[in-house]
């Protein structure tokens, strides 16, 4: 599976749409300070699901719209689409070319799709999170991040590894169905106690 293409319209500094297409191998992007280089890789991970507006360096989420400069209005919609080649079918889904697309209006409403079909934010995320690189995964690595992990508690590093080799959603997974086991428990334990008054 691999990133063939983004397109980012009215998103931070690209108020025009803009098309980008990745080829095999490595891309690099350069550009002077403040050129919008760290826009893209937000784009890329806001379109992947990012629900902080602060790990996108905003207060709110509508702060990633086009907010406007001297000579141009600000915009009232910012519009995110990646393509994947899944031919090989690393992400769960039946098709050769997944586009997902992101977009959100100045009054903070959101809408989601995959190839074309609307969707939740939950099926974009979840989409990422069976392939090991969900939106905060470490297949996006930011200014900082790198002394993050040097730093960070022996238990938040093992967290990292985990999500790395794919096994934190199994995680996620045991702790919500440990928790509706425990509230079954509790049903269990009220029908019992009620039985016991009945006899
Ligand atoms: P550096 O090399 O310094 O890290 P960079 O190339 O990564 O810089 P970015 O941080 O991606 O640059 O881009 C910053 C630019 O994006 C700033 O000029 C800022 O004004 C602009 N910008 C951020 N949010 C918006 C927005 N909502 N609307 C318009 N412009 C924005």
């Amino acid at each position: 599976m691999s990133l063939t293409s983004l397109i980012i319209s009215g998103f931070k500094s690209f108020a025009d749409k803009t098309e980008l297409t990745f080829d095999k191998g490595v891309t690099g992007i350069v550009g002077p300070n403040g050129s919008g280089k760290s826009n893209i890789t937000e784009a890329v991970r806001w379109a992947m699901g990012e629900q902080s507006a602060k790990g996108l360096r905003g207060e709110h989420m509508p702060d990633v719209i086009f907010a406007g400069t001297q000579l141009r209005p600000a915009m009232n919609l910012a519009l995110v689409t990646l393509k994947f080649d899944n031919q090989d079918r690393a992400l769960k889904k039946d098709a050769d070319q997944i586009e997902i697309t992101r977009k959100i209006f100045r009054d903070g409403t959101s809408e989601f799709y995959i190839n074309q079909k609307s969707c939740r934010l939950k099926d974009i995320v979840s989409l990422f999170l069976d392939s090991g690189i969900g939106r905060s995964s470490f297949s996006i690595i930011s200014q900082g991040q790198v002394e993050e992990i040097f730093n960070s508690r022996p238990e938040d590093r093992r967290t990292i590894i985990e999500e790395t080799a794919g096994i934190h959603q199994y995680k996620i997974q045991k702790e919500t169905t440990l928790k509706k086991l425990e509230q079954t428990t509790d049903n269990l334990n009220r029908v019992e106690d009620i039985i016991a008054e009945l006899h």
